[in-house]
């Protein structure tokens, strides 16, 4: 059976993946699981960027498929900060709680029309060979007055979608995943996946 490794150390995801890509016909395995252990240095300057980064730097010590996702929230009103700089907005240590008041400080007095956000997902492949494809998908949504919800992670709590009238903290993981950028691309890129023969 192929072998799929995807560049990610977070529990969180593989769990996503896996289930996304359960009807490959290929094993999907994490770094470790591949025993695979690289000190990556996500300095790209866009979502695709670092996702390529990742990608590639695996796939040169693994001569397997390697896919890497680089993910984050863009607020408009802060000039689509966070950004590339989701995971270390305030410092990597700094808890959600705290990234998430501050967030929504800055945004204090600015009208829901104006607070507009997404989640951006993008999803790079290498392949064995050389050949790179990428995948950007979005969820659009508004940063809400204040959090609600315990599900998902990082600013879920205050990540409100239109559709449900909720954030995205409040979503069951399954229904998420139906609107998430992540999800959307995981599925576009099993396409392109499928249609490279994979
Ligand atoms: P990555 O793991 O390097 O892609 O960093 C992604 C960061 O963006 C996470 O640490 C979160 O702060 C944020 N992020 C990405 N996707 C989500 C999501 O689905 N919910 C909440 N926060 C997210």
């Amino acid at each position: 059976m192929k072998k799929i490794i995807f560049a990610t150390g977070n529990a969180g995801k593989m769990k996503e993946i896996r289930e996304i890509l359960s009807d490959m016909e290929a094993e999907i395995l994490s770094m470790s699981e591949a025993g695979i252990q690289a000190d990556i240095v996500e300095d790209g300057t866009t979502f695709e960027e670092n996702a390529v980064i990742k990608a590639r730097t695996i796939a040169d010590i693994a001569n397997e498929i390697v896919l890497a996702d680089d993910s984050g929230l863009e607020v408009d009103y802060l000039g689509k900060e966070p950004g590339i700089y989701s995971a270390r907005y305030m410092g990597e240590d700094t808890s959600y709680e705290i990234k998430n008041q501050n967030i929504l400080d800055r945004l204090s007095g600015v009208p829901k029309e104006k607070r507009t956000a997404r989640f951006v997902c993008a999803i790079a492949a290498a392949l064995p060979g050389g050949e790179v494809m990428t995948v950007t998908e979005t969820v659009e949504g508004y940063i809400g007055e204040r959090p609600a919800g315990t599900n998902g992670f990082g600013y879920d709590p205050i990540f409100y979608v239109e559709e449900y009238g909720c954030t995205t903290a409040e979503l069951t993981e399954e229904q998420k995943n139906a609107i998430s950028h992540r999800g959307k691309a995981l599925r576009a890129m099993k396409e392109k996946l499928r249609q490279h023969g994979f």
